[in-house]
């Protein structure tokens, strides 16, 4: 629906500002991984599994899937050390057409809830495109629930002076879904489809 939509935006409304609004993208040539967490902060942990881990894991299959494509990737963290957010969102200040991709695993009180979505910093219109992109992609190739895009105020997100989203990969706290996130095969579909939003975004923009 949302892909169908951006094909005929253009088509529908007249004037630059909707057209590139509804065909936005930007051509960058590198990534700065975010892993979520790290060291003294677990993130979230559920069902024998540690947010840390995960995010670190996923970012590496991005990363080699990226290089792969010609992009320049970098990670915020390599190993499983504390940075501050600040730290992190710096990273990403001296590279010039650069995005930020941080990545993170849900967690509620509610069992029941599970899927992914992908959060932007209000306002930022890049960033709602490249959320668009991302999101649209995950569970493309597996039974995910669609949790969708939205604006969050995320320090990190507002810290970093690039286009920037936050990717929730699934949630630790529901047992079917723990059982995936700890699941190699599904950490490197999410990985690839992750590539897939970004690389969309990119020839978009070109
Ligand atoms: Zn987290």
């Amino acid at each position: 629906m949302r892909r169908s939509l951006l094909i005929l935006l253009p088509l529908i409304l007249s004037g630059s500002l909707a057209a590139d609004r509804a065909l936005g993208g930007e051509v960058f040539n590198k990534v700065v991984i975010d892993p979520g967490h790290g060291g003294k902060d677990p993130g979230s942990v559920a069902f024998g599994l540690v947010e840390k881990h995960l995010t670190l894991d996923i970012a590496k299959r991005i990363e080699k899937l990226l290089i792969g494509k010609g992009i320049q990737v970098e990670l915020t963290r390599r190993e499983d050390v504390f940075i501050e957010l600040a730290d992190r969102a710096a990273v990403a200040a001296n590279s010039p057409d650069t995005i930020l991709l941080s990545l993170h695993f849900n967690a509620h009180a509610d069992r029941s809830i599970s899927g992914t979505e992908t959060l932007y910093w209000p306002g930022s219109e890049s960033g709602r495109e490249l959320a668009s992109y991302v999101q649209s992609e995950l569970g493309r190739r597996l039974v995910t629930r669609n949790r969708g895009f939205r604006p969050e105020r995320l320090k990190v997100l507002e810290l970093a002076p690039v286009t920037g989203v936050l990717v929730e990969c699934g949630f630790l706290t529901n047992r079917w879904e723990s059982q995936r996130c700890g699941a190699e095969w599904f950490r490197q579909i999410v990985a690839e489809e992750i590539v897939q939003g970004l690389l969309r975004y990119r020839e978009a923009g070109e």
